[in-house]
């Protein structure tokens, strides 16, 4: 029977959002800061890649079942860019709030604004026993960066059915309607048959 489960990162929120997610299953989660865990490179071409690259090490390293996400931002109009480059397109371009500049820029007098944020949340629980769920967050591109709230893009991101940004919203909103809250309720579901199968 599985008693703790491994979230291979080191955002204290994230850790947060999955104990709270995940409680009701009765397991302990853990982050990467507790075991010290390194970080990983992310060299995937896919969200999928990326997040069973983190869990798959974070299992080898401990032999705790483990969970990882990948997330980023893609852009309808530019190609879905950044995509799995969000974290590192932001920093070349001089980080936050200069990249949504750089983003009105390119974007120019387009009126598609539509973007979307997607996280791929990977669950290794052994070997052999691998998934991969993905959520995600449809809506439109902030002209005016707004808002003091959450982190990277939220200030330029306002999801469909709200008139305001991400950075603007509570968290308690955002941690009902995000790319890693839906990812984390189908790890969820996942695990709560998996666990009834156990039994
Ligand atoms: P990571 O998967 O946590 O490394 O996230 C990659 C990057 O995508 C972050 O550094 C942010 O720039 C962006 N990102 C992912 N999720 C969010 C979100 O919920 N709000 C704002 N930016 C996000």
């Amino acid at each position: 029977m599985i008693q703790k489960i491994l979230l291979a990162t080191h955002n204290q929120h994230k850790l947060q959002e999955a104990q709270e997610i995940l409680a009701p299953l009765g397991v302990t989660v853990v982050g990467a800061d507790a075991l010290n865990l390194p970080d990983v490179e992310e060299t995937g071409t896919t969200f999928q890649e990326n997040a069973l690259l983190k869990a798959r090490a974070a299992f080898r390293l401990t032999g705790l079942p483990a969970i990882a996400d990948d997330s980023g931002i893609c852009v309808c109009a530019l190609n879905d860019e950044p995509g799995i480059y969000a974290a590192r397109y932001a920093q070349k371009n001089g980080g936050f709030p200069a990249v949504f500049d750089v983003l009105n820029q390119r974007l120019g007098d387009n009126p598609d604004r539509r973007a979307y944020f997607i996280c791929a949340m990977a669950l290794v629980l052994d070997q052999k026993n691998e998934s991969v769920f993905i959520g995600r967050m449809d809506g439109q591109l902030a002209h005016t960066p707004k808002g003091l709230h959450g982190f990277g893009y939220d200030p330029m991101f306002i999801p469909d059915g709200f008139s305001q940004t991400l950075g603007e919203m509570d968290a308690k909103v955002k941690n009902k309607i995000s790319h890693r809250a839906k990812a984390l309720q189908k790890t969820f579901d996942f695990l709560k048959e998996y666990f009834k199968k156990e039994e």
